[in-house]
């Protein structure tokens, strides 16, 4: 597993290696990458590690990235993709300017093209079955059988497409297949698919096209037509790279990029596939693709996570020729580095427990100064209220306390924060022998939280005034998967059930609960918080971003 950052040299990996090669020998004056995401579902953070660099390149090197949807397959995609991806390539920080394309924006050159190639002898339709085809495609081990439809004679061939275009066929009837070489070792050799036809509406082309390319068709003339210089996937696209150099080479394209496979992230207790993250929304395992638990950039987007915790996480993962799986740990120590130094600190109680400062008087309100950062003097400090009532957390009194508990218990005493040294009396419980009241004393003397006698307390601990604070709904998240390799094949046995907690009875203070900005705070001593969109005028709800320390190892037994 990586926990140290894979990039040896500040912000340099063997892409940008070649890339400065490119350019120093003059090879490119102009670097063009692409990002090309299928519009089929929403972006993750796997992407934002594919965003980061194709877009990253550009900036670095003065050149430009193409945002280009593969929009190949109308039957998974659809516009709310092409909208959301938009929208979060965005919030990641990027910008493809006037760089906005589709695929399906070159649907007519790619079949004019296509028609050349069963012109020259290089491309024949096949009416296999897709069974048939798959069977003759051979094994890694065993060559492949030609097609009895292979030497069909050209203009045949070109009648048979030109009435697949025409819609003259059923769905998989029959296919444009490259024709290459039904023995190479390389399977992606072995007569690939060009065209299928597919009966569907397309969310730009309408009902124009009957046939679709396919993704290896489609992808190498696309960067081939917008002039990409590096066209960067991921590694599992390595052995397709023959054949998008065989049909760069074989077809009139205005020019030729070259292919670079990077290894794909993957995260411990994740799983970063569209197929499983459709399905955890379709099946209602999660409220949807922005659920604060789902990887996607939506989900993170919700929980509170900011964009530049992002990009600081996938520059620290750095990019590598091999694939490994990166401690999820990582993620979190980033937006915990990055959010302790931009939030405002505030309190919340999540679970309250009533006190009563049995020797305050009743009616009395005083006002006390907290500051807003401790480290960041310039964001100054705000008023919090102080009263006869308060709460502080469930956990932080115990009645029978074991020898290393310094908080609350009867006859302790301990500080409240920015306010007064306080004792506890007596716990006062309910017919079920719970405890719903703690009964205290204060110190007058020690306003602002210290002795004048110099006495010590061990705690401090943070509250808030009945009266004067805010009720909320407080939702924790823990980790979707309860292991650190969910099984992607039966993901949902590895479903943490704990995965949300909902406090429906927290306490936060108004300065919160009244600003609408998105923008995380650290509840002091719990951690970052975000406010949810669920929120309302009356009832504000908060996401638990993350905590102040990583817990979770100890609380599901160990980190893979
Ligand atoms: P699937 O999850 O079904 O495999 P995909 O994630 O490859 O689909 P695309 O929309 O094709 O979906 O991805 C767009 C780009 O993002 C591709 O260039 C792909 O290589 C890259 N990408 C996808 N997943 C990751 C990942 N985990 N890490 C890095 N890059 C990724
Ligand atoms: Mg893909």
């Amino acid at each position: 597993m990586t926990t140290e950052p894979v990039t040896s040299e500040a912000g340099r990996d063997f892409i940008r290696d070649i890339i400065q090669a490119d350019l120093d020998s003059k090879r490119h004056s102009r670097i063009v990458t692409r990002f090309p995401p299928e519009p089929n579902g929403y972006l993750h953070i796997g992407h934002a590690k594919s965003i980061a660099l194709n877009f990253g390149i550009a900036q670095e090197f003065a050149g430009k990235c193409h945002l280009r949807f593969d929009d190949t397959n109308p039957t998974k995609e659809e516009q709310e993709y092409i909208d959301s991806i938009q929208a979060d390539v965005r919030w990641l920080g990027f910008d493809w300017g006037d760089n906005l394309f589709y695929a399906s924006d070159y649907f007519e050159r790619l079949y004019e093209w296509a028609e050349g190639l069963i012109k020259a002898g290089l491309a024949y339709v096949d009416d296999q079955s897709q069974e048939d085809i798959r069977i003759n495609r051979g094994t890694l081990t065993e060559p492949g059988r030609n097609s009895p439809f292979r030497e069909r004679p050209v203009d045949e061939n070109l009648d048979l497409f030109r009435r697949m275009r025409a819609g003259e066929f059923q769905n998989g009837a029959r296919v444009l297949r490259a024709k290459i070489d039904m023995a190479a070792g390389n399977i992606n050799l072995r007569d690939p698919v060009l065209y299928r036809i597919l009966h569907a509406h397309h969310p730009r082309t309408g009902d124009k096209w009957c046939i679709y390319p396919s993704y290896d068709y489609a992808h190498g003339q696309s960067d081939a037509i917008e002039g990409i210089t590096h066209s960067i996937c991921t590694l599992e696209f390595e052995d397709h790279r023959p054949l998008y150099d065989w049909l760069l080479d074989k077809l009139p394209v205005p020019s030729h990029p070259h292919q670079y496979e990077f290894a794909r992230l993957n995260l411990t207790y994740t799983l970063l596939s569209k197929r499983v993250l459709t399905q955890l929304v379709r099946d209602g395992h999660v409220a949807g693709w922005d659920d604060p638990r789902m990887p996607t950039i939506a989900g993170l987007k919700r929980r509170g996570v900011p964009p530049a915790a992002i990009r600081e996480f996938v520059k620290r993962i750095g990019v590598a020729k091999a694939n490994s799986v990166v401690d999820v740990g990582m993620l979190e120590f980033c937006i915990r580095e990055h959010l302790n130094k931009s939030a405002l600190r505030r309190m919340a109680v999540l679970r309250p427990l009533k006190v009563v400062i049995e020797n305050y008087p009743e009616g009395q309100v005083e006002e006390l100064e907290a500051v807003n950062h401790p480290d960041d003097p310039s964001a100054g400090t705000r008023k919090i209220r102080f009263g006869r009532e308060l709460y502080i957390e469930q956990d932080d009194f115990m009645e029978n306390p074991p020898k290393k508990f310094f908080r609350l218990s009867p006859g302790n005493e301990v500080r409240l924060r920015y306010a007064y040294f306080i004792r506890c009396r007596e716990a006062i419980k309910n017919v079920a022998g719970e405890i719903v009241e703690l009964r205290c004393t204060y110190d007058p003397a020690t306003k602002g939280g210290n002795a004048p006698d110099g006495r010590k307390v061990k705690a401090t601990m943070h509250w808030l005034s009945a009266q004067d604070s805010v009720p909320a709904e407080i939702r924790i998240y823990n980790q979707l998967f309860a292991r650190p390799n969910p099984d992607a094949g039966s993901f949902a046995a590895d479903l943490n059930p704990q995965s949300l907690e909902i406090l429906k009875d927290a306490r936060v203070e108004p300065a919160i609960a009244q600003g609408n900005s998105p923008e995380p705070v650290q509840f002091e001593r719990q951690g970052y918080f975000a406010r949810d969109k669920d929120s309302t005028a009356d009832r504000p709800v908060f996401n638990r971003t993350i905590g102040l320390r990583d817990t979770f190892a100890k609380e599901v037994g160990g980190k893979g």
